[in-house]
Order: structure tokens, then C-alpha cells, then sequence
């Protein structure tokens, strides 16, 4: 007979166990979803997967590998990683895994980080030279192996810290998309974790045990400004639950008619129509929002009730 200890463990470990599914379940949706509403993936592509060894190319490529198992098209997955010579890259930790999954794959050695080491001035910013040179090898690798499509692991979260980044910093509207054709235009490339919240990649690493590669080893200092914006979503987040899904959504919802580029919409010829319109435009009214409810004053049950019996509404 189980002690109490016991079943309270066998406890834990079935709800453990159920969130994990649930996890899986949830990123699996995200993904079928985004590659779904964007024609990512087609019947007899072949996808060339690229790795990082970071929690976030693990798991698409794991996710990937689980919805090309029920998908109703057919189409190849196959894993790449660029070996840039960084000092104290474990070598092994990526075919090692590759090969215990069983999943065609293809490591490139290039020592770019040589060349950007003898390029960039000490103390100067390295990440353009060596993300050209690694982008460079990417498109000749992918065409050496017939790849159709080209996935990157960016998630919901990269792509709104992009949109923060380039407003800030950049003075455009401009986010991270999730396809689009390469800059010498000749592959696509596609992001299917497009829908997945960074949070719970970061938990579905922890789940499935993806031996992670650290991701500094290139001695390069983290981008500052990217840092910046990330922790301003994280405050956000913490504050104000569900502003993240919402700026999201607006991703998605886009109104040109309410910007001001005359390229994306054609205002200097535009005339009334002489139809009134319910949901136009009121022109003399500003917009106004209801304020999303901080979260540290979100008042939970039993201080509903503390709250009541207070002011004497029982
Ligand atoms: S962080 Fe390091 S590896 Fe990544 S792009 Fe910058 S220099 Fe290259």
C-alpha cells in the first residue's frame, strides 16, 4: 500500500506530467497554426531546419519533426548547423543529439569567427559582419541540399522586440516577418514558431532536456538595445497580463488608412464616398480604451469577500 508521501508524490508527478502534454500540445497548435495561415510548408518541400544549439531552434525542429509524423502533406526536414569555430563550441553536442533522433542532418564547419575577429576592431560590434558571413553559408548550404524552405527559430517574442527595436531605434513600422523572401532573393524563409510565446519554449527546453549550447561563446557583448526592449515586454507582461497578446494581434490587424505613409495608402486622391459607414471613421473623436487592470490590484476571491464584509455589503 502506497503511503501518503508516495501518493503524494505519484500527484505531482501526474500533474507534471499532464502540464507537460499540455505544453506540447499548446506549442504544437501554435506551430500547426502559423504554418497553416502562412503556406509555410507545402507538399514535397524540404525544409532545411537551421540550429543554433539554443532552446528555441531545439524545439522547432522537435515540434517540426512531431507535425511531420500527422501532417496530411508530405515533406522532408532536414537539420543544419554552422560550426563558426567558436572557442569552446562542443562539436559533438549537436550530431550527437541529431543522430540519437534520427534525423537526416548536416553540419558545416566554417571558421568565420576568425575572419571576424581579424575584420572588427577590438571592442567594436561583431554581430553584422558575422551574421552576413553565417547568412552567406546558410543560402549556399541550403541550395547544395535542395532545400525549398529555409526555418528559423525566432518566436512571437523576438518579433515584437523587432517591432519596439525598429520603432525606437529605427524610426519604421516594421516587425519581424513570419515568411519572406531572402535578400538575394532566392529562398524562402520561414519562422514556424511565429506563434509561440518565448515563455514557454523556454519551459518545453527544460521538459524535453535539449542539451543547450550556451550562446555566448563568441566573446560578443549581448545587444544592449534588444536587452533594453525585452525587459520593457517583461514588465509589461508582469503588469499588465494579456498586453503582449494584444500587441500581437495588432500585428495582425493592421489599418493603413490610420498610419501616415502616403505609399501604403493613398490619401492625396482620396474623396468622400457620400455613404455613411457605422463603423468609419469619427474623425473628432479621439479613441479612448478601457484600462487593462494592473495586475498586483487584481483582487482575488476570499479578499472579494474580506473586501465586502467591510464595507458592510453582506
Ligand atoms: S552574438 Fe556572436 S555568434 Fe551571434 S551574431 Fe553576434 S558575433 Fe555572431
Amino acid at each position: 500500500m502506497e503511503s501518503i508521501a508516495q501518493t503524494a508524490e505519484t500527484d505531482v508527478a501526474r500533474k507534471a506530467e499532464y502540464n507537460a502534454n499540455k505544453l506540447a500540445k499548446r506549442l504544437r497548435h501554435a506551430v500547426g497554426e502559423a504554418i497553416n495561415d502562412f503556406n509555410m510548408i507545402e507538399p514535397g518541400d524540404r525544409v532545411m531546419v537551421c540550429l543554433s544549439g539554443g532552446k528555441d531552434s531545439y524545439a522547432m525542429l522537435d515540434i517540426l519533426l512531431n507535425l511531420q509524423k500527422h501532417a496530411p502533406i508530405s515533406f522532408e526536414l532536414i537539420a543544419v548547423n554552422l560550426d563558426q569555430k567558436q572557442p569552446g563550441f562542443p562539436a559533438h553536442v549537436l550530431p550527437d543529439y541529431l543522430a540519437k533522433i534520427g534525423v537526416p542532418f548536416r553540419i558545416i564547419e566554417e571558421d568565420t569567427y576568425s575572419i571576424v575577429k581579424r575584420v572588427i576592431p577590438e571592442g567594436k560590434t561583431t554581430c553584422g559582419l558575422c551574421s552576413r558571413l553565417r547568412r552567406g553559408i546558410l543560402y549556399r548550404v541550403a541550395d547544395e541540399l535542395g532545400a525549398t524552405k529555409i526555418a528559423l527559430g525566432h518566436h512571437r517574442d523576438d518579433m515584437l522586440e523587432t517591432l519596439f527595436l525598429n520603432m525606437f531605434y529605427g524610426g519604421k513600422l516594421k516587425a519581424m516577418p513570419p515568411k519572406l523572401v531572402s535578400d538575394d532573393g532566392r529562398h524562402m524563409v520561414i519562422r514556424p514558431l511565429a506563434y509561440c510565446r518565448e515563455k514557454d519554449l523556454e519551459k518545453y527546453a527544460v521538459i524535453r532536456e535539449f542539451p543547450i549550447i550556451p550562446c555566448n561563446l563568441c566573446g560578443s557583448q549581448p545587444n544592449l538595445q534588444r536587452q533594453v526592449v525585452k525587459e520593457m515586454l517583461n514588465q509589461w507582461d508582469k503588469k499588465f497580463p494579456g498586453r503582449i497578446e494584444t500587441m500581437f494581434t495588432a500585428l495582425q490587424n493592421v489599418v493603413p488608412s490610420h498610419l501616415a505613409d502616403p505609399d501604403l495608402f493613398d490619401f492625396k486622391t482620396l474623396k468622400p464616398t457620400g455613404e455613411a459607414n457605422p463603423d468609419g471613421d469619427k474623425a473628432f473623436d479621439r479613441e479612448s480604451f478601457q484600462d487593462p487592470i494592473p495586475a498586483e490590484s487584481v483582487v482575488t476571491f476570499p479578499n472579494v469577500l474580506a473586501s465586502k464584509r467591510e464595507s458592510g455589503c453582506e
